[in-house]
């Protein structure tokens, strides 16, 4: 990363796409890797996700640490293959001067170590989890509120199939929240354990409640990288399908009152128009709203800075 004021903490954005690795032409500007982003904040390297975009990460960091020893902690959303299938081409696990503590909670039928551990099972990968030469510590959370060092980290279930958690991370210098997969409460559409056995009144009432939770959760955070998958068109034809939609989005960021959004898990079919355009269209909502949001879309490569007004 570039020499920047100590004080800031910053982000770098490896992976932005969502469902499945995009390369080509198409996607050239925003870029075709899974879901992964740096945190660099108070010290520590916080990794967010392990899509294919931690690859370039990883040999990012051997490069820039050499001999010396690189710890890391990555924080696991959920296990949802776009967010891990990049670990085990994660290089600094292949060497044992680098620590890897990989933290996350446990999905709905198994356990955050045993999913990790196989997707690297045979036959599906030739070396094993725990054959890695690397230190790996793997931490179920429980909590849902911890620290890494000293950034306080609070998370909050997401309204996604399975077990997702969006993170919210506190720094010195400001806030980043990270919920790359969620679907809005707008639609009435629950993801939760159990919720099909509520009525339709019931259904809207947790809904509402829901919404109401996640707004406080992201209140006045200063970047917010949020699932915008679909278009609002586009949701239509995929409510319940566990993710964004455009003015959901742009909504839930001005009711907390978000300093940045950034849109993010694009879609494998959008191509690098069709996210400007998405741009566009939220940054008309926003003008329509009367408020001040600063919209961008997550670009492959990107540096954001924590901090800095
Ligand atoms: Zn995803
Ligand atoms: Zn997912």
């Amino acid at each position: 990363m570039p020499t920047v004021p100590a004080s800031f903490a910053r982000l770098k954005l490896w992976g932005v796409r969502g469902s499945i690795p995009i390369p080509g032409p198409a996607t050239i500007r925003y870029g075709g890797n899974t879901t992964c982003v740096e945190v660099r904040a108070d010290g520590e390297i916080i990794v967010l996700d392990a899509g294919t975009g931690i690859r370039a990460l990883g040999m990012a960091l051997e490069k820039e640490f050499g001999s010396r020893p690189i710890t890391v902690t990555v924080l696991i959303t959920h296990v949802h293959w776009d967010h891990i299938q990049g670990f085990p081409f994660f290089i600094p696990a292949y060497n044992d001067k680098n620590q890897i503590r990989i933290f996350g909670y446990d999905g709905a039928e198994s356990g955050i170590r045993e999913i990790l551990k196989g997707q690297m099972a045979t036959p599906f990968f030739p070396v094993k989890l725990y054959d890695l030469p690397g230190k790996i510590y793997i931490k179920k959370l429980q909590k849902m509120e911890f620290n890494i060092g000293k950034v306080r980290v609070r998370s909050k279930l997401m309204n996604h199939p399975g077990v997702c958690m969006g993170y919210r991370l506190f720094t010195t210098t400001g806030s980043v929240a990270f919920l790359p997969d969620n679907e809005p409460y707008d639609a009435f559409k629950l993801h939760s354990a159990r919720s099909h056995l509520l009525s339709p009144e019931q259904t809207k009432k947790r809904a509402e409640a829901e919404r109401a939770g996640l707004v406080q959760f992201l209140e006045r955070c200063d970047i917010l990288i949020l699932d915008s998958q679909y278009t609002d068109e586009e949701y239509q034809a995929h409510v319940g399908w566990g993710h964004g939609s455009l003015s959901a989005g742009v909504a839930l960021a001005l009711d907390a009152q978000v300093r940045k959004l950034v849109l993010f898990h694009h879609d494998p079919t959008h191509d690098d128009a069709m996210v400007d355009e998405m741009v566009k269209q939220a940054r008309a909502l926003v003008t329509k709203s009367g408020k001040v949001l600063e919209v961008v879309a997550a670009r492959e490569g990107e540096e954001l800075l924590l901090g800095q007004k």
